[in-house]
């Protein structure tokens, strides 16, 4: 080793001026993880039972790791179901008689409207919850009007339950979560039932978010309790605000300045913004050909700054908007096909490393045949704990270099660039210097 950081040194002094345009020590975080291109996450919302029977198969053979957003009450042996929290419903029934739905009513109306003990009135609730997030309160209140009339004249039968839980469809179990998650696969919340939160009050907005994730932690543990998706991709500021203040992040917006969040229907062009990163959420649904799904692919592997966060419901006839296993299959091969350029990880991976990177400070010091970095980040240290990527630049004739931090000691080979030769590695923040040896 000695012999190897003379010939360096040497080499150095020898090439200063010519190929080396960065100085040895010269340190930066790589914009994504592994020096990548750009990013991309594979997320699937709502759990249905063949997004675990046919897509998980396939991922797995790929080693690609997927983001599950799961409605936890519909999981079987989970503590927590949907219910409505709140005055008895039969005396908001009675209320329904005399004063029409108005902006301080609504709340209650729409929560309990799946809670009445009657068969048909959830999709009420879905229906107002829909114009609430299109921004339209006042067709909300006459879909109210419409449900709570029809509740009086004793439209609907009675049901035994009252809440989404009728459907008997397959369920993937918390056991079956488990094996997933030691597989590399991310589990993320996407509430207890499924609500339009923009259409609930606010202590039952709280029930939704908080109990689904106190059912993660209880199963799956803190890790798994970062990732959040608001149903129906909403983009309600009332209802956003709620979900951040339960998960540390949420796939329908990114607060960050540094990210500009295209979501799904954004026909923006990603490749047209000029800010840190770009966010481009896609959703992939029955009518998306696969050339365009793989477009997707190539936009982000030239770019430099693109997080691609696809989005997929159905697989293989049951959910919504099911996509054939056939046509993942052949559309995951494809993004394999382009590890060399993009980092595909879970969406709270990308989320941590972009916001590790952002908030992190460092420093490298040249001396002699070694350099010394710190690593350190501003975040709350139990929830971002991923490694970074630094990119060191060394002398221009070194082969290979020694990297420690802590216990640890990899030994990683150098490459070339425009700057002149570097060592690419993954260190920790907040865990202790790294030293770069034999540069
Ligand atoms: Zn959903």
């Amino acid at each position: 080793m000695k012999l190897s950081v003379l010939i360096c040194a040497v080499a150095f002094i020898l090439s200063s001026g010519t190929t080396q345009h960065r100085n040895p020590g010269e340190t930066e975080i790589t914009r994504w993880q592994y020096g990548k291109k750009g990013a991309v996450s594979v997320t699937y919302d709502d759990g249905s039972i063949n997004q675990f029977k046919i897509a998980v198969p396939i991922m797995n053979r790929l080693k690609i790791p997927a983001t599950f957003f799961i409605i936890t009450g519909q999981i079987p042996g989970s503590q927590y179901e949907g219910r409505f929290i709140g005055r008895p419903v039969e005396a908001i029934i009675k209320e329904t008689a005399t004063i029409p739905t108005n902006k301080s009513n609504f709340f209650e109306r729409s929560s309990a409207a799946g809670y009445l003990g009657l068969k048909g009135t959830l999709e009420y609730h879905t229906r107002a919850g829909a114009q609430i997030d299109a921004g339209k309160p006042e067709e909300a209140y006459k879909i109210m009007d419409e449900l709570y009339k029809k509740v009086r004249n004793n439209e609907f039968p009675s049901a035994k339950r009252t809440n989404n839980k009728e459907n008997k469809a397959p369920h993937v179990t918390w056991d079956e979560i488990r094996t997933y998650v030691a597989q590399g696969h991310e589990f993320a919340s996407h509430t207890v039932t499924h609500p339009y939160l923009c259409a609930l009050d606010e202590v039952n907005i709280l029930y939704e978010l908080e109990k689904s994730r106190e059912d993660i932690l209880n199963k799956l543990g803190q890790k798994y309790t970062f990732s959040a998706e608001v149903p129906y991709g909403s983009e309600d500021n009332r209802a956003l605000e709620y979900a951040s203040r339960v998960y540390p992040s949420l796939r329908n917006r990114m607060p960050d300045i540094f990210v500009d969040d295209l979501i799904r229907s954004d026909k923006k062009n990603p490749g047209s913004s000029d800010k840190e990163y770009v966010k481009w959420q896609r959703g992939a649904v029955t009518s998306t050909t696969l050339p365009v799904m793989k477009s997707w692919i190539d936009t982000t592997a030239v770019k430099n700054n693109i997080w691609l966060v696809l989005v997929i419901h159905g697989v293989e006839g049951i959910g919504w908007e099911a996509l054939p296993g056939e046509l993942l299959d052949e559309y995951f091969h494809y993004l394999k096909s382009k590890d060399n350029d993009l980092w595909i990880a879970t969406f709270g991976d990308v989320t941590k490393y972009i916001r590790e990177r952002m908030n992190a400070t460092f420093k490298s010091t040249a001396n002699g045949g070694k350099i010394i970095v710190k690593l350190n980040h501003s975040l709350d240290k139990t929830l971002y704990e991923l490694p970074l990527t630094l990119k060191t630049y060394v002398s221009s004739k070194c082969k290979e270099v020694q990297v420690k931090q802590g216990t640890e000691t990899k030994t990683i080979l150098t490459r070339q660039d425009a700057g002149g030769r570097y060592v690419l590695y993954q260190a920790f923040p907040n865990a202790g210097d790294i030293e770069l040896n034999g540069i």
